[in-house]
């Protein structure tokens, strides 16, 4: 698999549609401070389902859309799209060519795209997570990363182990189903609850 293309519209620092194209080998993105480099990556982790505002270095998601310059005025919607090769089906779905969008609006809707087709963030979330590329995954090291991983808690350590390791997913697996265990246990209560009653 291999990223092929990010399109960027409205998002940060990008008021036009820009693409940036990756060939074959290693692409470095140079520019002076503040010119957008930190942009890209976030814009990358944001189409793969990133949550948390603050990861983003905002307060709010809609930190995200433009928020306008002295010549600008700000946007409302803001849009990610990532093409990706996937000849190898290194992402588990049949497609030889991938592409994720997002879009987030000041009103609060959030579209997800998989190859054109409507979908949930879940389902963004777990092709990435089943590919071990997801957003907590070690493919996206942001500045000041490496440092925290060093000064980090010994367990906090091993989470990062884990993840490497592929077994970060079946964590979040087991987490649902038994989240989903304990909802059918407190059904079946109150089933026997009103059984009783009815006895
Ligand atoms: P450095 O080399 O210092 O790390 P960088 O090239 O990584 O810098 P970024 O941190 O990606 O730069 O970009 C910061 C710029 O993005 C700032 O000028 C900031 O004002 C701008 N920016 C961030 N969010 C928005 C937004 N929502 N709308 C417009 N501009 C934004």
């Amino acid at each position: 698999m291999q990223l092929k293309k990010i399109i960027l519209k409205g998002f940060k620092s990008f008021p036009e549609k820009t693409t940036l194209e990756f060939n074959q080998g290693v692409t470095a993105i140079v520019g002076p401070n503040g010119s957008g480099k930190s942009n890209i990556i976030e814009a990358i982790r944001w189409v793969m389902g990133e949550q948390s505002a603050k990861t983003l270095r905002g307060d709010r998601m809609n930190d995200v859309i433009f928020s306008g310059t002295n010549e600008r005025k700000p946007l409302n919607i803001a849009e990610v799209e990532l093409i990706l090769d996937n000849s190898d089906h290194y992402l588990g779905i049949e497609y030889e060519e991938v592409s994720i969008l997002r879009r987030i609006s000041r009103t609060g809707d959030s579209t997800y795209m998989i190859n054109q087709q409507e979908c949930r963030l879940r389902d963004i979330v777990d092709l990435f997570m089943d590919s071990g590329l997801g957003k907590e995954s070690f493919s996206v090291i942001s500045q000041g990363k490496v440092e925290a991983i060093f000064n980090s808690k010994p367990e906090d350590r091993r989470g990062i182990f884990e993840e490497a390791a592929g077994v970060y997913k079946y964590k979040v697996r087991k987490q649902d189903a038994e989240k989903k265990l304990e909802q059918t246990q407190d059904n079946l209560d109150r089933v026997q609850d009103i059984l009783y009653e009815l006895e």
